[in-house]
This record gives structure tokens, C-alpha cells and sequence, in this order.
């Protein structure tokens, strides 16, 4: 089965494929949107899902608002 693209860990979910999970769709799509934003190829399982969620978390902050 295809690994995620993003985190190239886990296979792709049928539910959200070409990713394993929502998690990897958002990234995914918070990378076209944001642009700069890449994630780590290589990632630790460990720390995968705090590096995950950290990395949302900072995404999903709105800007500073004026
Ligand atoms: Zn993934």
C-alpha cells in the first residue's frame, strides 16, 4: 500500500487518501495554502505525533489580528 505523503510513515487511509489520516489532508493542504510550510521527511514515532500536532496547532493560530 502507498505510504502518506506527508509523513511517509504511515499508508494511505481510504478514508483520506492519498494520507493516513485528516491530519496528514490539513497538513497537506495547510502547505499549499501557507506555502513555506514543510514537515520533516524523516520524523522519530515518538515524537510524530506531538511534532504533528505541535505544527497544526501553530497553523491553526489565527495571525495576529490588527
Ligand atoms: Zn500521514
Amino acid at each position: 500500500m502507498a505510504k502518506c505523503p506527508i509523513c511517509k510513515v504511515e499508508p494511505a487511509n481510504k478514508a483520506h487518501k492519498p494520507f493516513c489520516s485528516k491530519r496528514c489532508a490539513d497538513i497537506d493542504l495547510h502547505r499549499w495554502l501557507g506555502g513555506t510550510y514543510a514537515i520533516p521527511a524523516v520524523e522519530p514515532p515518538d515524537d510524530f505525533d506531538a511534532e504533528l500536532e505541535a505544527a497544526l496547532l501553530e497553523i491553526d493560530a489565527p495571525d495576529e489580528i490588527h
